[in-house]
């Protein structure tokens, strides 16, 4: 989840096939599988691709329920949009502990690390809240290749 344009659907795809998409259609809501290692353990991800939904508030809260885990992705070169996941952080609380659930697995991703010119925010903020959550913090690329 994150805001329009930070590149959601780019990092999706990235991990999905490997490789990068210059430009996908901002409005399609597309969901992928993926067979895949986790802690060692053979697992199937299934890995939900949202787009524009934000403003339909009931539907968000539907995708938060019925998800197990959360990617929350902003850019690194526009501010407001690690403002936008600080607010959807809240959406999934609110959600999901009064549920009985003590933790949500969550990350959260500061992407375009490539456009370094363009960076708009330190790698100590994205530690910082990390802590603060009791989550992950990762810088990617969708565009340069791991
Ligand atoms: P979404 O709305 O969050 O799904 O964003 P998209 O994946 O559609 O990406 C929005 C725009 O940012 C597209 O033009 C992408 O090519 C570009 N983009 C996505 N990820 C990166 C990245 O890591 N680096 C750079 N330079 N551009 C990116
Ligand atoms: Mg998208």
């Amino acid at each position: 989840m994150g805001s329009g344009g930070v590149g959601k659907s780019a990092i999706t795809v990235r991990f999905i096939n490997g490789s990068y998409l210059e430009w996908y259609d901002p409005t399609i809501e597309d969901s992928y599988r993926k067979q895949f290692s986790v802690d060692n353990q053979p697992c199937l991800l299934e890995i939900l691709d949202t787009a524009g939904i934000d403003q339909y508030l009931t539907l968000n809260d539907m995708f938060i329920r019925e998800s197990e885990g959360f990617v929350l992705v902003f850019s690194l070169c526009q501010r407001d949009t690690f403002e936008e996941i600080i607010r959807t952080y809240e959406a999934i609380r609110r959600i999901k502990l009064p549920e009985g659930n003590q933790i949500v697995p969550l990350v959260i991703v500061g992407n375009k690390s490539d456009l370094i010119d363009e960076r708009e925010f330190d790698t100590t903020e994205g530690e910082k809240l990390a802590m603060e959550w009791k989550c992950s913090y990762y810088e990617t690329s969708a565009v340069s290749k791991p």
